[in-house]
Formats: C-alpha cells, sequence, structure tokens
C-alpha cells in the first residue's frame, strides 16, 4: 500500500483538483481509498459524487468540573500542558477550545471533582465513489475550533474499513502548514505539494517542504497549477532543493469552468488520464525509493 498526501501551503492551489483526478485514476487499475482530510471545509465529494452510506459521530471526553466537590488548590492547572484549565480562587474553568482531551486533569484531581463528558466535534461520512474507490470524509462541527481530533478519527475508520488492503490511499489535507496539516501528513509515504509559480506559492511551497520533508522526513514531489509562460520562480527553487516537478496544470479557462461545475479534471479533459497516471508511477517511485 502506498499513502500519498496531497498538501499545500495555502488553500486555492488546486489540492482537490489533484487529489480527486489521481484518486479516480488509481481506481481504474485496481482498489483505492479517497480521504477528504481538509474537515474545515471538505469538497472532494463534489467532485467525485459518492453514494455516502454511513454517517459516524467523532466525540472527543471534555473535562467537566463538580462545583460542589472542587477545592479550588489547583492541581489540575498545572498538569494541563496546554494551560486549558483555570483554577481560580472561587472557581475553576476549562477552555474547550484548547483543550485536547488528554484526560490528565481528571486523572490527577484529589477530590475527584473532574468527570468527562462526551462531546460531538465532528462526522465522518463513507461510502464510494465508483466499485472501487472508497471514500471517506471528514467534517468538523461548525462550534468546533480543534480539526485534528477528526482527521485522527479519519484516518482510524480508514483503518477500520480496511484501507491497508488498498494498493493506493490518497488524502487530501487541510491546507497551511499547522497541527491539521501535520496530522494529515503523519504516517504518509509520500507528500504530493501543489503550488503556482508566484511569490505566494513560493512562499508557501517553502513552509510546506520544511514540514513535510525536513519535520517528517518524507519524500517530496511538486504539481504545478496554474503553469503559465515564466514558471521559474518555482523551477529554480525546486532545482536548488532537489525537488521533482511530477505534474504541470497550466492556467486554463476550461480547466476552471470544469473546476467550478463540479467535474474531475481527468473527466473535463480525459488527454488528462496519462498525465495523472504517469504522476502516480513517479509518486509511487518516490515512496518506493525513499523505503529502499
Ligand atoms: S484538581 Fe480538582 S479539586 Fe483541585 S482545582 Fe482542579 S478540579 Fe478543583
Ligand atoms: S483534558 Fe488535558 S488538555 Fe483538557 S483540560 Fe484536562 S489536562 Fe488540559
Amino acid at each position: 500500500m502506498t499513502k500519498i498526501v496531497i498538501a499545500s501551503g495555502k488553500g486555492g492551489t488546486g489540492k482537490t483538483l489533484v487529489a480527486t483526478s489521481l484518486a479516480l485514476t488509481a481506481a481504474r487499475a485496481s482498489p483505492c481509498t479517497l480521504l477528504d482530510a481538509d474537515v474545515e471545509a471538505p469538497n472532494s465529494a463534489i467532485f467525485v459524487k459518492p453514494e455516502l452510506v454511513s454517517h459516524i459521530q467523532v466525540e472527543r471526553l471534555i473535562p467537566r468540573v463538580d462545583a460542589k466537590r472542587c477545592t479550588h488548590h489547583g492541581r489540575c492547572a498545572k498538569v494541563c500542558q496546554y494551560h486549558a484549565i483555570a483554577a481560580l480562587p472561587t472557581k475553576t474553568l476549562v477552555f474547550e477550545e484548547i483543550c485536547h482531551a488528554c484526560g490528565s486533569c481528571a486523572v490527577q484531581c484529589p477530590e475527584g471533582a473532574i468527570s468527562e463528558e462526551a462531546v460531538s466535534v465532528g462526522v465522518l461520512d463513507s461510502g464510494w465513489a465508483a466499485r472501487t474507490l472508497t471514500f471517506i470524509q471528514g467534517t468538523l462541527n461548525i462550534s468546533q475550533a480543534m480539526s485534528p481530533p477528526v482527521i485522527r478519527a479519519l484516518k482510524q475508520h480508514a483503518l477500520k474499513l480496511g484501507w491497508d488492503a488498498h494498493d493506493i490511499v490518497i488524502i487530501d489535507a487541510p491546507p497551511g502548514t499547522a497541527c491539521p496539516a501535520v496530522e494529515a501528513l503523519k504516517g504518509a509515504d509520500v507528500a504530493l505539494l501543489v503550488t503556482e509559480p508566484t511569490p505566494f506559492g513560493l512562499h508557501d511551497l517553502t513552509l510546506a517542504v520544511e514540514v513535510a520533508r525536513d519535520m517528517l522526513g518524507l519524500p517530496v514531489g511538486v504539481v504545478l497549477n496554474k503553469s503559465g509562460d515564466d514558471d521559474s520562480i518555482i523551477e529554480i527553487y525546486c532545482h536548488a532543493e532537489g525537488l521533482p516537478i511530477l505534474l504541470r496544470i497550466p492556467l486554463d479557462r476550461h480547466i476552471a469552468e470544469a473546476y467550478s461545475d463540479g467535474i474531475p479534471l481527468v473527466l473535463a479533459q480525459p488527454p488528462y488520464q496519462a498525465q495523472f497516471h504517469t504522476l502516480l508511477q513517479h509518486t509511487i517511485r518516490l515512496a518506493v525509493e525513499k523505503k529502499l
């Protein structure tokens, strides 16, 4: 099995365009799983149009303080490495938005004043987009700020559904280089970083390379979207860093129109099927070479 994460240093670079066409291409040859881990704004389903047959809640255990039992001595606040609980002289407060649900405060409270309540933080929807394409997407609840638990649950759910039996797993990661993107990249075999030939594109690609290659040790390939007459800003950087540019997608009004209509690139323009097939082969090779 090869786990390929499609990532980018910022949103709007064409990550989903690449992930969906790559998944449809892979599924033509053998069983493939596509995970939409962009849980704050999942939109791969618009393109692959899955039949969703399962809908499950993702929950986190949030501490609740019993004011009658709390003696306000502050041990919980001392053990919380995320500063998500504060013991004031008359009240102990939990800041749910930054609580990592680690459970330490409940374990360490000598008065037994902390219980844990399951709170829904998101949902997982799964089904099939084609006979050989399993599709699973995570969606963060609107009121929630922490997406990594939903991404973790998404990957665990995919494992339960048997992603390890599939030849190819493609993960559409959240944009950026913060914790959600790192969560999606963890455990991957290879990262495809999608960028565009602009100063912003270069800046964000540089950050994404630092996370995927330098921090997580993944082999990295680059997909250059909105390619034009002068791609030198990205070419010079990739050459200096030894990063292969595996696919160029031109700045083309017809591609943008198909995207806005929810049509995958390989279906809107079938000649791209061969290019995505080549992209898949080169990406797998990067992963295999790293393992050798
Ligand atoms: S450790 Fe328990 S008793 Fe002490 S302040 Fe925290 S909740 Fe209250
Ligand atoms: S569960 Fe963990 S992160 Fe949340 S408040 Fe308690 S110690 Fe802090």
